[in-house]
């Protein structure tokens, strides 16, 4: 998951969520767009900390396995379909709890399943994969595996965070069960590969996670980022944006360079539809509606006296909303076919090789996180409502959402705040997700994660919370 760091800092403490606020109606813009009801948290209905008092006096007797079972993973990353190893560990530590496993759902993720009665079905969800980059922490257990991606030997490097994901996964299954006698129904825990590929989501509903599987009432997912440790932010609605991959190959016809009348030139098709495509977003998109197109690669040729025969671009676009998302795409492959026909050449390639849609969630129980967190955590939380823009980054965790899994997913602070201190005192950016100096501090990240997702099953499945 990409630039997780701006819409967490979207979330910080009461003054700036009022300064947020003032800029929203400053700004018409999003002002226009509130067209969502947007809540506020609704006090608990079960004794809050009562129950954080039980997890936190079980994490603590576990942390140690915890760690360990962190720092391993940590020295051992893999890449997207690649989780051998990261998927037979969690599968193991499920079984050792009682769940019922099932392996390669969707090539590489797990399924683990345990039943306590009758009642509803909760979805709680990590990643289990990592990127191809190196790691330059210095941290005593970090990771120098390689790994093959697209065909070359790369660094290995758990920089988005997942490792604490699937750290604090296993500590909230063995907290929930350590309390199963204050909830009941049936907790479908799955490690999904393949989330920065935004493919893994899908290959596991591909492989029936939900049809041979119950489909779960309610989805529970968390990121680790940049903010300080303790720190939980929960967003109503539209949390992050609809990412979308093009490959777009414009065929010319190559020629000498000093004969352009003999060819049809694919670099200066490729260099129209760069700057007309931008057009979309300034002509065809609302003024006061989130969308990006970008291009972020554009190769042709090799030499200065040929026309090459053609030229491979590869677009990102980002959007908040599904007619957006269809007016960029739509926009984007108008412009291809347009500037291909205005140079008589054959029409372009173009492919759509990944996509998801914005994580929506759900307003009602955000709306219950946050007043069950307020009640645990205090200040640490940050509620960011509806009308309050999402963050840039993207998630396949979308794919469960809009399956039918009403969900929240948190963000939750990972950086010791003395650090984060130093670093602005500096003026140094902070590391952020996917900096190869990104480190969280695993205790506190742990723990707040087990805290907040073992809350919030108690909220929907708690004996005592009807
Ligand atoms: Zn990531
Ligand atoms: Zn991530």
């Amino acid at each position: 998951m990409l630039h997780r760091k701006r819409s967490l800092q979207l979330a910080k403490g009461p003054m700036i969520k009022s300064a947020l606020l003032l800029a929203a109606a400053l700004t018409p813009g999003i002002a226009l767009a509130q067209t969502a009801p947007s809540g506020a948290p609704i006090a608990p209905t079960f004794d809050v900390t009562a129950a954080r008092a039980r997890i936190d006096a079980g994490f603590d007797k576990n942390y140690p396995h915890l760690e360990a079972l962190y720092q391993d993973i940590h020295a051992h990353p893999e890449l997207g379909f690649q989780e051998n190893r990261t998927a037979a560990i969690l599968a193991s530590e499920m079984r050792k709890l009682g769940f019922t496993v099932t392996e390669h759902v969707g090539k590489t993720g797990i399924v683990a399943i345990y039943r306590n009665g009758e009642g509803r079905t909760m979805l709680i969800r990590t990643e289990l994969d990592a990127l191809p980059m190196e790691e330059k922490t210095g941290l005593p257990y970090a990771s120098h595996a390689q790994q093959t991606s697209d065909g070359r030997l790369t660094y290995v490097d758990h920089s988005c965070g997942h490792d604490i994901h699937m750290a604090w996964w296993v500590g909230t299954a063995e907290a929930l069960l350590a309390m199963k006698d204050q909830w009941h129904g049936t907790l479908m825990f799955i490690g999904q590969p393949s989330e920065e590929t935004v493919s893994g989501a899908k290959a596991m509903l591909a492989d029936g996670l939900f049809t041979r599987w119950p489909k779960p009432d309610y989805g529970f997912a968390a990121h680790v980022g940049p903010d300080p440790t303790g720190t939980v932010s929960v967003k109503e609605g539209t949390l992050t944006s609809a990412s979308d991959q093009i490959d777009i190959t414009f065929h010319g016809r190559g020629a000498h360079g000093a004969m352009p009348d003999k060819s049809i030139d694919p670099i200066v098709m490729g260099a129209h539809f760069v700057s007309d495509v931008q057009s979309v977003i300034s002509r065809a998109k609302a003024p006061g509606t989130f969308g990006v197109v970008t291009v972020g690669a554009f190769q042709a040729g090799t030499v200065d006296n040929i026309i090459p025969d053609h030229a491979d671009l590869k677009l990102t676009l980002r959007s908040h909303d599904d007619d957006t998302r269809k007016l960029l795409i739509d926009g984007v492959t108008r412009t291809a076919v347009a500037v291909a026909e205005m140079a008589g050449a054959p029409a372009p390639t173009i492919d759509h090789p990944a996509g998801a849609s914005a994580v929506q969630n759900d307003i009602g129980l955000a709306d219950r996180a946050a007043g069950v967190l307020e009640a645990a955590f205090g200040k640490d939380v940050s509620f960011v409502p509806a009308f309050m823009p999402g963050g840039s980054a993207s998630e396949d965790f979308s794919e469960f959402v809009n399956a039918g899994v009403p969900s929240v997913y948190f963000g939750i602070g990972g950086d010791d705040p003395t650090m984060l201190a130093q670093y602005k005192a500096q003026g140094k950016p902070v590391p952020v997700n996917h900096s190869p100096y990104f480190a969280p501090v695993p205790e506190p990240s742990i723990k707040r994660g087990v805290e907040t997702l073992t809350l919030a099953v108690l909220m929907v499945a708690g004996t005592a919370s009807k």
